[in-house]
């Protein structure tokens, strides 16, 4: 649990309502979190101001204590700011599409370009990448050999004909091949210069693209805010990718992006392989930035998601030792609710669990569910009948359009969890006391 969360919670206590007065020292508590994440100054002064008026507005619902509605305004405050909770806000739409990337030198714009092609390329959208970084000839060879690696054609035109030039020659050409999106890979600087802004702006303005995005490494720290303000006054983006937070950064700038443009985040890389980009999810990102994932668990969503029969059922299945894959699932579906995998940061051991690792996670699920979905009835409410059977392990592998490795890798988690039961039953009950608000 971030210690200034903590702190500022303790801070308010449990008796009394939200004051002016009770909630100042809070507040410096949730200003300095947000500093420590690199949310740009200005940005923090108004994110507070906010929350001090939004907080002091509120009634402390019956049944909720002062410091839980504090963080909760705190963290609905943040969630609304950064994209409220429609989650991914997806491409704008276009005949073809047109993407125009957009961003400084190094922060992952050619990785980007080429994860958005894949991304396209997965949803059965057709794609061609343009390369117009004419500066560095490495920059065009990397844009390829992406082209190559994920199956996605590239325009080129080498490094001797003007970049806008080669934009448009790019946008025919997806017009002739009849691609559904026309990917524009840029050249960026080192710094925001009147050079690169140029470029964009006549780019803009002979192509029109549906998007144009503002690539921000999200390690960036408190520059994010000028950086967007800047690209955004000029350029006029239509949103942004934060790249690299499969790093240290908590995603200050990610608040940011969004309180200085206005304009939503789309996508979050979280990687270097091409697969490593992920929709922006508004409240996985709040409670990174505030290091808050478990007080949002603990406190938030045990109050409304969890099923405590649900939960109750599986910890008494557990205890008499009948844990099948239906438990098994039914578990999993529960930190689900929970708010997905972010559950897994409050177990003793996965605190340090990055978000890159979380998207793992999720994936695997994935290919849980589908395997167990492959299942026969009795199968599932007797996993000793795949325990001892080759043969079913490899129809169920075949139905679910999985590896028999696969199959392998769920039996060996479900044998570990069955094994922890101990330790799931104590979760259970941790959450079941903070569901709890007395
Ligand atoms: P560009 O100059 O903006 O085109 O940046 P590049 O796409 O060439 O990326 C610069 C470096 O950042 C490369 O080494 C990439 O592999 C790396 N990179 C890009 N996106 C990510 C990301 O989401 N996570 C990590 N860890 N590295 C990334
Ligand atoms: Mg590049």
């Amino acid at each position: 649990l971030s210690s200034s969360i903590q702190k500022a919670q303790r801070l308010i206590g449990k008796s009394g309502t939200l004051t002016k007065e009770n909630m100042k020292d809070p507040l410096k508590e949730v200003r300095r979190a947000l500093l420590e994440a690199d949310v740009s100054l200005p940005v923090v002064r108004r994110f507070i101001k906010k929350v001090e008026e939004r907080a002091l507005g509120t009634k402390v619902l019956d049944g909720v204590t002062p410091d839980t509605q504090f963080i909760k305004t705190v963290s609905n405050e943040l969630i609304d700011l950064m994209g409220g909770g429609v989650g991914a806000k997806d491409l704008e739409p276009g005949f073809p599409q047109i993407i125009l990337m957009a961003g400084l030198q190094g922060v992952g714009k050619t990785t980007a370009a080429g994860k958005l092609a894949l991304y396209l390329k997965k949803s059965k959208k057709s794609c061609l990448l343009v390369a117009t970084d004419v500066y560095r000839p490495a920059a065009i060879d990397q844009l390829v050999k992406l082209g190559a690696a994920i199956d996605v054609p590239v325009f080129e035109m080498g490094t001797q004909v003007d970049p806008v030039e080669i934009a448009k020659k790019g946008v025919e050409e997806g017009r002739r091949l009849g691609v559904d999106a026309v990917i524009i890979d840029t050249a960026g600087r080192l710094q925001v210069d009147e050079d690169m802004m140029g470029e964009l702006r006549s780019m803009k303005a002979a192509l029109r693209p549906s998007d144009t995005l503002l690539v921000v490494d999200a390690m960036t720290g408190q520059e994010a805010a000028n950086l967007v303000k800047a690209f955004n006054d000029q350029v006029d983006i239509s949103g942004a990718i934060l790249t690299k937070m499969d790093g240290d950064s908590r995603g200050g700038a990610a608040l940011s992006v969004r309180e200085v443009s206005g304009k939503p985040i789309k996508f979050v890389g979280v990687g270097e392989k091409m697969e490593a980009l992920e929709p922006f999810y508004p409240e996985r990102m709040a409670s990174r930035i505030l290091g808050m994932g478990d007080v949002l668990t603990l406190y938030e969503r045990a109050e409304s998601a969890i099923k405590e029969e649900d939960a109750k059922r599986t910890v008494e299945r557990m205890m008499e030792e009948k844990f099948d894959f239906n438990d098994f699932m039914a578990q999993w579906k529960t930190m689900n609710n929970m708010g997905g995998l972010q559950m897994l940061k409050m177990m003793p051991g996965f605190n340090k669990i990055s978000e890159k690792q979380l998207y793992e996670a999720e994936k695997t699920f994935e290919m849980y569910e589908a395997v167990i979905k492959a299942m026969e009835e009795e199968e599932r409410s007797d996993p000793e009948l795949l325990v001892k059977s080759m043969a079913r392990r490899r129809r169920v592998a075949q139905a679910s359009g999985r590896s028999e490795a696969d199959v392998a890798k769920l039996m060996g988690a479900y044998t570990a969890m069955k094994s922890q039961m101990g330790g799931m039953s104590k979760l259970l009950k941790l959450q079941k006391a903070g569901a709890d608000p007395s």
